[in-house]
């Protein structure tokens, strides 16, 4: 089932969790499902994965996908999903044209794959695998407003036809989830919904200059992230979302829910209000 063609799509962002979710039946999986089907088809996506750290902004642009198993440890059924998507040389060239104009200094690998940050959210979202893909890195040497700013400058792509995502994590304190003896059922802890229902007011509210600050001033900002690779997505798509008070753009959380108590599966379009309603 799919709306009416939308005059562009809201930038996402989307908490991917542990990497056997792409395994799971559950509330999340079952939003990222519809969250796929609510949209037209579109006709790339770029997307920025938490796992994906190099210093300068780089874009795999392979003409076709391997998978790859960035992690240990899991069940065997894991190592068994493919998710077998195309590149697009066309929308690779564009995001590195994009870059060049904004000052950054972009480098394409046409020999990367696809890691988990990119393929458990999208083996929800497009199961076929049948919309090209073009994946972008962080770089955890930056700021979070150079990572806002690398989304400002793909913004344009949203009106392209072309659906921008950054994958992490809502909170990502994964010394807490290993040695915390938290369950996967169990509630949400205050210290996690503290600091996602900060960021998400701040979000809701247009107050990016916060966001954006949202480690040092968010409540217990460290202590959700103490590394940064998580939330930079978030700052990505906040930037190409255009979401700036003065042009109107906000975002909203349209989907929230925690696993083991402590790991966030918020997710969050950014858009105009049309562009934001398309996603729900
Ligand atoms: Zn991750």
């Amino acid at each position: 089932m799919t709306k009416n063609h939308p005059v562009s799509y809201p930038s996402l962002f989307v908490s991917h969790g542990a990497p056997t979710l792409a395994l799971e039946d559950n509330t999340v999986t079952r939003f990222l499902t519809n969250l796929g089907q609510n949209f037209t088809k579109p006709k790339a996506i770029v997307i920025v994965s938490a796992h994906f750290d190099q210093r300068r902004p780089t874009i795999a642009a392979a003409s076709e996908f391997d998978t790859i198993y960035d992690f240990g440890g899991f069940p065997a059924a894991l190592y068994d999903i493919r998710y077998p998507a195309k590149g697009s040389s066309e929308i690779a060239l564009r995001v590195r044209e994009l870059l060049l104009e904004a000052g950054l200094d972009p480098v394409m690998d046409d020999s990367r794959g696809l890691d988990h940050g990119t393929w458990v959210p999208l083996v929800h979202m497009y199961p076929n695998a049948d919309v090209p893909v073009v994946q972008l890195s962080i770089s955890m040497g930056q700021s979070p407003k150079w990572h806002f700013e690398l989304g400002q400058a793909l913004s344009g792509l949203r009106g392209e036809g072309v659906l921008i995502i950054g994958s992490g994590s809502a909170s990502h304190n994964l010394r807490e989830l290993m040695m915390g003896g938290h369950d996967q059922g169990d509630t949400v802890v205050p210290w996690v919904s503290d600091f996602t229902d900060w960021v998400t007011e701040k979000i809701e509210t247009g107050d990016y200059q916060s966001v954006l600050a949202a480690i040092t001033d968010a409540p217990e900002g460290k202590k959700n992230h103490p590394t940064m690779d998580h939330i930079h997505p978030l700052f990505f798509a906040l930037g190409a979302g255009g979401s700036n008070v003065e042009v109107g753009a906000r975002g909203k959380r349209i989907h929230a829910s925690t696993t083991y108590g402590v790991l966030a599966m918020d997710i969050y379009a950014f858009g105009n209000e049309e562009e934001v309603s398309s996603a729900t």
